[in-house]
């Protein structure tokens, strides 16, 4: 058994202590203030006589230390350092996602607490229910509240069949032993806890939700925040985010969303009439005649590229060859012909490309590529025309 410093006082830094036993890289001490991760809180890093401890973790009630290089033994005598920056930053972290999660279940008392992930990377926490964004922000003023009224924020022991457990956020089926660490914040939430928290609320400064996403599997959410400096150093990035996407949208931070919702739905219009367009386009194309075969052609601006293909599946079907091409930031060339022709599409495609610098690929009687640049489009058009015309000559005379 290893006394647990980080439980009775959670801001101890440094701390002298006695080697009981050594498993190779592995040192266990009489008591110890390195805390061993669990709750989903990451564990502690720092040095042991000024070697670094590079892992910690639990072994039944004790610690283990991993410390490289050692020449400890039984008895040794040791002074212990916690990296503190590191350790604070956990330790807000961890009782930011107790009170964040608190408000959400207060207004979603059905939320369940799924994973926990408290590391110096990221801190964030999965729940199980209906979850929105305003629900979201309510939450986030209710943990500003509880930050405000800095409230105390305490851990006692409590007996596992102890009646006050009813009203605790607890999983009695991850609870071994008879008894159960509970974390209060004020009177405002009860969750059993191993891990390490600060002594009260005003010590967060600051909480931001800085990622909601729904995760998989579907039900879930994942919610990431930020606690303290962080915070408010990402709150004043999205704010100019929001600022600046306002200005160029020409709506004031308020209507952003809208003015968003406004600008998405009309691109979405203009993209419909944009093919719509094409598709007339497309029907009034008047084929030229190979023998006894159909060449459609056509070389269109912006057209859309399921339209286009669309387009060539069309005429294939219908026992006609197709050559046509979309001209925006980039060029797409299509060229299509029914099986029976015995044309290489492929071949006539890439041999029309390659000048511009473009290649594509596909079946043999449909083929699709693309040049980086529209500048030769008229030039790749007439040649891949061209060897189209020659090709279906060629093949219907073998035939
Ligand atoms: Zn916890």
């Amino acid at each position: 058994m290893t006394v647990h410093l980080y439980h009775s006082d959670p801001y101890m830094k440094d701390f002298s202590a006695e080697v009981v036993s050594i498993n190779r890289e592995w040192v266990a001490l009489d008591r110890t203030a390195f805390y061993p991760g669990g709750g989903g809180q990451d564990p502690d890093m720092g040095t042991l006589n000024g070697l670094p401890v590079t892992e910690v973790k639990q072994d039944g009630d004790g610690v283990l230390h991993r410390v490289p290089g050692h020449n400890l033994t039984p008895g040794s005598k040791v002074r212990g350092e916690v990296e503190w920056g590191r350790r604070y930053d956990l330790m807000r972290g961890h009782s930011a996602e107790h009170l964040l999660f608190s408000r959400l279940q207060e207004l979603c008392p059905e939320m369940e607490l799924v994973k926990i992930a408290i590391t110096p990377d990221k801190k964030s926490f999965m729940v199980k229910g209906a979850l929105e964004w305003e629900m979201v922000i309510e939450a986030q003023r209710g943990a500003l509240k509880a930050i405000a009224d800095d409230l105390a924020i305490t851990a006692r022991t409590m007996a596992r069949n102890d009646p006050e457990l009813a009203e605790t956020r607890i999983k009695m089926d991850r609870i071994h032993g008879d008894e159960v660490r509970v974390v209060s914040i004020g009177d405002i939430d009860k969750a059993a806890c191993s891990g390490v928290h600060v002594r009260r609320t005003g010590e967060l400064g600051m909480i931001l939700v800085t990622k909601f996403t729904s995760a998989r599997p579907k039900a879930d959410f994942e919610v990431e925040f930020e606690v303290g400096g962080k915070a408010k150093h990402k709150a004043l990035e999205l704010a100019m985010a929001a600022l600046r996407a306002s200005e160029s949208l020409g709506a004031s931070p308020r209507d952003l969303l809208s003015a968003l919702d406004n600008a998405l739905r009309e691109r979405m219009q203009q993209a419909e009439a944009l093919r719509q367009y094409g598709r007339r386009a497309l029907d009034q194309l008047t084929p030229s005649q190979v023998g006894t075969v159909k060449l459609y052609s056509g070389l269109f601006d912006n057209m859309d590229k399921k339209t286009l293909l669309d387009a060539a599946a069309h005429f294939t079907e219908e026992l006609a060859a197709c050559v046509l091409s979309s001209a925006g930031e980039s060029f797409m060339l299509v060229v299509a012909c029914p099986p029976e022709l015995g044309v290489n599409c492929v071949t006539v495609l890439n041999e029309a490309l390659a000048p511009a610098g473009g290649r594509g690929g596909g079946k043999s009687n449909f083929a699709v590529g693309g040049a980086p640049s529209p500048q030769k489009a008229d030039e790749v058009m007439v040649r891949a025309i061209d060897t189209m015309r020659k090709e279906i000559e060629a093949n219907s005379k073998a035939h």
